[in-house]
């Protein structure tokens, strides 16, 4: 059994972690971890999950909690990831990245990690399997649909998101740009209030909608004159997020050094 310290234990993906943990018949729960101040610091992880006690206490500090040895840390927390990282790196853990947002600087330190400390760590803004299908079929139809399929990406979320558009939208929108070898910040319109005048081709429509407890859900619409394909993916519960999170820190049990992403685990590349 391996080994898997959650990050960000008391939130919703947190929770849905240790709650899959507890269920696998791979991994074992070995550490929990929220920010300092946190008002579940010494909660149990299962009961706080729902799932009846893991004998997991949830700790203010990953030091502690990989202190009696882990195989990997899965970080979904809000803030703190490349603290984590380095301490997940440093102690030999495999590291599993779900947190979206991150910077170009933090992707930068997390590929730094990888090549100069053998971090072997997997970060990605989606985990689940059918979504990492669509960046494979969205790219597909970016690069076979020509330039009068205009490319428009719709995302509607729950209404306590704090980021917005969704690290998988940029992603959908970097992938378009990618096929169509446009710049990301010059494709991409957020939104569209006014008197914008006509639709460039070389653009990518944004939208973000939010609301409820919608758990994500992503449409790229690829829009010519007559047609239109739409190709979209929706998610009715976190777990399919969590368990992509297990695969991962599956694949890094076996995978050298180097930082990853969901297409890598599941061989989509
Ligand atoms: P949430 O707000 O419910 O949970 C985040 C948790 O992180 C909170 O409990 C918070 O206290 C904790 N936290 C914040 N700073 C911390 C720190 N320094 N140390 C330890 N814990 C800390 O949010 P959520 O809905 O669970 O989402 C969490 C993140 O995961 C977001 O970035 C979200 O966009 C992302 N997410 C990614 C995927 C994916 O597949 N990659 C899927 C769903 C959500």
């Amino acid at each position: 059994m391996y080994k898997v310290v959650i990050v960000g234990a008391a939130g919703r993906m947190g929770r849905r972690l240790s709650a899959n943990i507890m269920a696998s018949e791979t991994l074992t729960l070995a550490g929990a971890v929220e920010f300092p101040g946190s008002p579940f610091i010494g909660q149990d992880a299962g009961i706080l999950a729902g799932c009846g006690e893991a004998g997991v206490k949830i700790t203010d500090s990953l030091e502690t909690a990989l202190a009696d040895g882990a195989d990997a840390v899965i970080d979904f927390a809000t803030g703190g990831v490349i603290e984590a990282a380095k301490t997940a790196v440093r102690a030999n853990c495999a590291m599993v990245i779900g947190t979206t947002a991150l910077t170009a600087d933090d992707r930068a330190e997390l590929k730094r990690l990888a090549d100069e400390e053998n971090g072997r760590i997997v970060a990605a803004n989606n985990m689940s399997v059918g979504v990492n299908l669509l960046f494979k079929l969205v790219k597909e139809a970016a690069a076979f649909l020509g330039l009068e399929y205009n490319v428009e990406i719709v995302e509607m979320h729950h209404n306590k998101k704090l980021d917005s558009p969704s690290g998988t939208a940029v992603r959908l929108g970097e992938v378009v740009c990618e096929a169509r070898q446009w710049k990301y910040e010059e494709a991409v319109r957020n939104g569209r209030a006014g008197m914008v005048g006509k639709r460039p081709a070389e653009e990518i429509g944004m939208h973000a909608l939010r609301g409820g407890d919608v758990v994500g859900d992503h449409t790229v619409i690829f829009a010519a004159e007559g047609e239109r394909v739409e190709l979209s993916h929706k998610a009715a519960s976190r777990d399919m997020f969590a368990r992509g999170a297990l695969l991962a820190v599956e694949f890094l049990m076996e995978a050298p050094a180097g930082l990853y992403d969901m297409q890598d685990v599941l061989k989509l590349k």
